[in-house]
């Protein structure tokens, strides 16, 4: 401010009071204060002008307190959110635009009268329950309750309430924010209805799958007796004994199809059986080494077994996730001849690994390798298959103590792992 525009110098100048000028001064620790001015002409007893009276009040705290009050009051009337003060008695002492929006009362129509108004019937208990809460200075966070607008509709919110203190800390009243979640309530009420229409869906699906199991199991278990009778009747140069054998191999495919569709079904239901017993690992690997050289002409499986082990098991299931792991390692590497198989024990437990040289699992589809049905999308390539048996395998470990896991790069095979507790007691 140039010195000749200051209040005092114009008084000095022109003779004329200068009353509440706003100025802003700079001190010596420079820093700066916002100072009212009010400068006023003196006279001597013959009224000539000697000089000037000065006053300077000091009002940057007040100002700054000012400027809180309006930033919190801009707050109040932008929020989206209802803000409504009430003293003890519940009387509205203030309401904003929001509030206006939301319930459909004017300032005026509202102020002054009782929140009750905005109270539906059957939630009238609640108020002297917030009143409560707030006496004791306790705040009331994120309350989902129904509401009343002046059109008698009903709205859905979520309260925040919190006592309102005066200067010496007594509880006076209390403010209460409020969201509207009308479309928040409607869009959780339909997501819990489609909820559970899926899980009875789902349900439904698993008793149709160990229904539809079942009904298969039976025509199949006859049919694979009659072509195993027919097969024993018909000798072996005759034309009809390689198409024999081939539906042999068609029903035993089917079998296997439906076995895991049932075993899928009890697992879900709890009632998968278990025929614990000391088992001789080794067997358990050769049996399932050898059925796996039928599937292929072109695989060469290697075994390295530097452990031999007895464990406490289901034999059948454990060749069962064997046989698995080794169908897949020869499924899904049509392009390679080999599959490496190692047992060994690492500490108290067995730890088996099956490597083939295969198409390999993309990385993002490795965490769900293990879910039932999954199956990896290989574009345009169909390999047979309907996810089940990582699922079956992986619930067979776990009732093992055990557990499966895989390590895979696309394009350069795979390794299966997994480990069986060797003194599991089950
Ligand atoms: P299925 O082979 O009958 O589809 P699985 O549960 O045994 O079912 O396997 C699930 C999926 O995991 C398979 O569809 C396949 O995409 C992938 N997968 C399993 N083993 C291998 C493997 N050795 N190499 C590449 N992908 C595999």
């Amino acid at each position: 401010m140039p010195l000749d525009t200051c209040p005092m110098a114009k008084t000095l100048k022109n003779g004329q009071s200068y009353e509440a000028e706003e100025i802003l001064i700079e001190r010596l620790d420079h820093s700066v204060r916002t100072i009212l001015v009010y400068s006023r002409p003196l006279f001597d007893s013959n009224n000539i002008f000697t000089g000037a009276h000065n006053t300077l009040v000091d009002i940057t705290d007040q100002k700054k307190e000012d400027n809180t009050k309006g930033i919190l009051a801009s707050i109040i009337t932008s929020s989206k959110d209802a803000i409504i003060s009430k003293d003890l008695k519940g009387i509205i002492t203030s309401w904003n635009e929001s509030a206006t929006r939301m319930f459909g009362y004017e300032p005026d129509e509202i102020i002054g009268k009782s929140i009750k108004l905005l109270i539906p019937r059957k939630r009238k208990n609640e108020e002297k329950e917030i009143l409560d809460c707030i006496g004791r200075g306790e705040q009331v966070h994120h309350y989902e309750t129904e509401r009343l607008k002046k059109n008698k509709e009903i709205i859905n919110l979520s309260l925040t309430i919190s006592p309102i203190k005066n200067q010496k800390g007594e509880i006076i009243g209390a403010s209460k924010i409020a969201r509207d979640i009308t479309e928040m309530t409607t869009t959780r009420n339909k997501k819990d209805t489609y909820t559970k229409q899926l899980e009875l869906l789902n349900q439904h699906k698993d008793e149709f799958m160990s229904l539809a199991s079942h009904e298969l199991k039976t025509p199949l278990t006859s049919a694979k007796a009659y072509i195993q009778l027919l097969s024993k009747l018909i000798e072996q140069d005759h034309k009809g004994y390689r198409l024999i054998n081939r539906a042999v191999v068609s029903i035993a495919r089917l079998e296997g199809l439906i076995n895991d569709l049932l075993d899928l079904s009890k697992i879900k239901a709890g009632k998968l059986q278990y025929h614990m017993e000391s088992v001789n690992f080794n067997e358990v690997l050769e049996n399932s080494v050898e059925s796996a050289m039928h599937l292929s002409s072109t695989h060469k499986i290697v075994v390295k077994n530097s452990a031999n082990l007895t464990l406490k098991g289901d034999r059948v299931r454990l060749e069962q996730v064997l046989n698995n792991l080794l169908e897949n390692a020869i499924k899904y590497s049509p392009e390679a001849n080999t599959v490496e198989v190692s047992v060994s024990q690492v500490e108290d437990k067995v730890v088996v690994s099956i490597k083939d040289e295969g198409i390999g699992i993309p990385k993002k589809s490795i965490k769900h390798l293990m879910e039932r049905y999954y199956r990896v999308d290989n574009n345009s390539v169909r390999f047979p298959g309907l996810g089940m048996g990582l699922y079956i395998s992986t619930e067979i470990l776990k009732r093992h103590g055990g557990k499966l896991w895989v390590k895979s790069k696309e394009n350069q095979g795979s390794t299966f792992y997994f480990d069986l507790p060797i003194n599991h007691e089950t």
